[in-house]
């Protein structure tokens, strides 16, 4: 079985390897233009805030991940765990009280606690979230490595037509899986569905590498915070980024004086990324078949999400399966709306 997807952003790389583990004959196209991938906070989390159904889908993204350590080697996520108090304590105790019950492993910890997992922090909370299993990776290296082997064809798709039709020439195909972030509705569209969506921009800003080393993420109130194997710190207002403004320089150094107001470091910045969340319209992951013979995979927190994703578009496309955790996620919720 051929089948195309478009993207080779974090979810279309996910797609393209689960599809190729399932035996399909897999092509990727991508036209190299902006991605949300490499410009991500790339936190892997199903923290506070969501629905049941919406965290079970994103616990099976952190366990997607972790399935797939041995297949990216240096390249695989980092189980790091993270603190967060971004929340009044009320809804901070309310989390902790409610998610276990989903299967999700956090709890609340004291300052004492806060202190002694990151000593960095100039002035810990009186209480914060503490979850084990959550962590970050790169989404650029992980694609690459998840794309290994794959075939790629550099092109704009512009219609879903008997397989994918390019700018400039055709990919024929049995299937193809719409899996290119921002690109998505628009091709949805060639194949009759519409998808409201929107793209926020979010600005990260990168320090210098820094010596010291936070345990694992920080999600402050004022600042989220992650720091890459390499020592430079991720920061955003929050982890969807911060609106860059007229003046986006001026944004992240202001992110990086948050960071420094935080954390008992001495970091530089180094510079900062945009890049377009994109998100359907009701906020939630669209997961699986989308017209005969064409799937698609599109969302924002990406990140997270891309494992569970790319291994639920596979079961459908090749075995006409689909997981059950992805029923709520259907294109064809905005159909019925
Ligand atoms: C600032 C910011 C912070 C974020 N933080 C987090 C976070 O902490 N945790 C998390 O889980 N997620 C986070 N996200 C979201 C996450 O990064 C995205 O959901 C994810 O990267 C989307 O991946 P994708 O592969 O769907 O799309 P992309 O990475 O955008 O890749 C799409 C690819 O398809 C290509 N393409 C598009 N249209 C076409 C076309 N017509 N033909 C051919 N190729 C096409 C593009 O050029 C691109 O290469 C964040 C995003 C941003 C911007």
């Amino acid at each position: 079985m051929r089948v195309a997807v478009i993207g080779a952003g974090i979810v279309g790389a996910a797609c393209a390897w689960h599809l190729a583990r399932r035996g399909a004959d897999v092509v990727v196209v991508d036209d190299g233009g902006a991605a949300a991938s490499g410009a991500s906070f790339a936190w892997i989390n199903a923290a506070w805030g969501n629905r049941e159904d919406y965290a079970h889908l994103r616990m099976a993204g952190m366990e997607g991940w972790h399935a797939l350590a041995p297949a990216l080697g240096d390249a695989a996520a980092r189980r790091t765990g993270s603190l967060s108090w971004d929340l009044p304590d009320d809804a901070l105790a309310e989390a902790a009280r409610v998610q276990p019950g989903w299967g999700y492993d956090v709890r609340l910890v004291s300052r004492a606690e806060a202190r002694a997992r990151e000593p960095l922090l100039r002035d810990p909370p009186p209480h914060a979230l503490l979850a084990p299993a959550e962590g970050s990776v790169e989404p650029e290296a992980a694609a690459a490595a998840l794309l290994g082997g794959i075939e790629r064809v550099r092109g704009r798709a512009v219609a879903v037509e008997r397989g994918v039709r390019l700018d400039r020439g055709h990919v024929a195909a049995d299937h193809v899986v719409l899996a290119c972030g921002a690109g998505v509705p628009a091709l949805a569209a060639t194949a009759g569905v519409d998808l409201p969506w929107s793209a926020p921009s979010g600005l990260i800003a990168r320090t210098r590498p820094v010596a010291a080393r936070l345990s694992g993420l920080v999600i402050a109130p004022d600042c989220h915070v992650r720091q890459r194997p390499d020592g430079a710190l991720l920061i955003g207002s929050d982890f969807g980024g911060s609106d860059p403004g007229a003046d986006p320089a001026a944004v992240a150094g202001d992110l990086v004086d948050r960071a420094r107001r935080l954390l008992a470091v001495e970091a530089a910045l180094d510079g900062w990324t945009v890049g377009r969340r994109p998100t359907p319209g009701d906020g939630h992951a669209v997961v699986g078949p989308l017209a005969e013979d064409v799937s698609v995979a599109f969302t924002h927190s990406g990140v997270t999400l891309a494992p569970a994703l790319g291994r639920m578009v596979a079961a459908w496309a090749v075995d006409g399966r689909l997981d059950p955790v992805a029923v709520p996620f259907g294109a064809a919720r905005f159909a019925a709306a």
